[in-house]
């Protein structure tokens, strides 16, 4: 399948590790250009070595509407264009009810949701002239819980509520907005999640004993094909929706 990505420009945020380096990594094999907005300075350069310098990094850690601006405007000055928005930076970061106080809630979730909507923001008018798309990496965690982590959570569920909201606002100019709901992937913040454990060898086990599809955590690279795909014009009547890729953890029988 030709998805039509040659030398087409993805801002990618969180684009250097994780999902978000799968994701930069898919595009360049696409041919496609991927602006890494991302701190990761090694990561960053082992992606732009694969792209032959084909690629771009703006090594920040996303927080005001001035940095989503600046960041915007870098990639327009550098490539001209951009195509489409994968909204992807975010950390667990467990600040819950009981733990947590109102301050690091707040902080919890501006840092985890606001620049969501500050990059659609500034990215809206080269997306409509291109009739770009968007992608929001939420969490399944937005529709079980998880317990101490009420900012993440917050801000995961309010990433479901804007897709649907943007995929209505942006109806008129064909720019199509849909959500990826991972559940358990294995990339560097997992890695440290599951080191605050006890035993993490056997937690990891565990949970992955309870992944449906192949008693296997999901890689990084099948998230990346989900968000390639609803980027590219393949996915051209895809709107408006929450895909779970996750080995069937969130819906399937429990007694699996
Ligand atoms: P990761 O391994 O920590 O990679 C995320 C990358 O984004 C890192 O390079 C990180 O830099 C960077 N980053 C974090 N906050 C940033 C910001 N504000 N601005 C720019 N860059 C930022 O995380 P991941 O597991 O790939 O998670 C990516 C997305 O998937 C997140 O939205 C997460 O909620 C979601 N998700 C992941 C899982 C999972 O199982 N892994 C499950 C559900 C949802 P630093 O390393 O320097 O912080």
């Amino acid at each position: 399948m030709n998805l039509n990505l040659s030398n087409k420009v993805f801002l990618v945020s969180g684009g250097a590790k994780g999902i978000g380096g799968a994701i930069s990594k898919g595009l360049v094999e696409e041919g496609a250009i991927p602006v890494m907005i991302d701190p990761s300075e090694k990561e960053a350069a082992e992606i732009i070595d694969l792209a032959q310098g084909n690629a771009l990094q703006i090594p920040i850690r996303l927080f005001s509407p001035e940095q989503a601006k600046e960041a915007v405007d870098l990639a327009i000055k550098t490539y001209g264009r951009i195509d489409g928005l994968v909204n992807n930076a975010g950390s667990n970061d467990g600040v819950g009810l009981e733990n947590g106080s109102p301050e690091a809630y707040a902080n919890s979730v501006s840092k985890n949701l606001f620049h969501y909507y500050y990059l659609a923001h500034y990215a809206l008018p080269q997306l409509k002239q291109h009739q770009g798309a968007i992608v929001n990496i939420s969490s399944k965690t937005a529709v079980t819980g998880q317990g101490n982590t009420s900012g993440y959570i917050s801000a995961k569920g309010a990433q479901l509520a804007l897709t649907r909201e943007w995929a209505v606002e942006l109806l008129p100019y064909q720019i199509r907005v849909n959500a990826i709901l991972p559940a358990e992937v294995y990339t560097p913040m997992y890695a440290s999640w599951i080191q605050s454990f006890p035993n993490p060898e056997e937690k990891l086990a565990e949970i992955s004993g309870r992944i449906p599809l192949g008693k296997r955590m999901t890689t990084s690279q099948e998230i990346a094909a989900m968000a390639i795909f609803l980027l590219s014009d393949k996915a051209s009547h895809i709107t408006g929706q929450h895909l779970y890729v996750d080995g069937g953890y969130t819906h399937l029988d429990r007694s699996l």
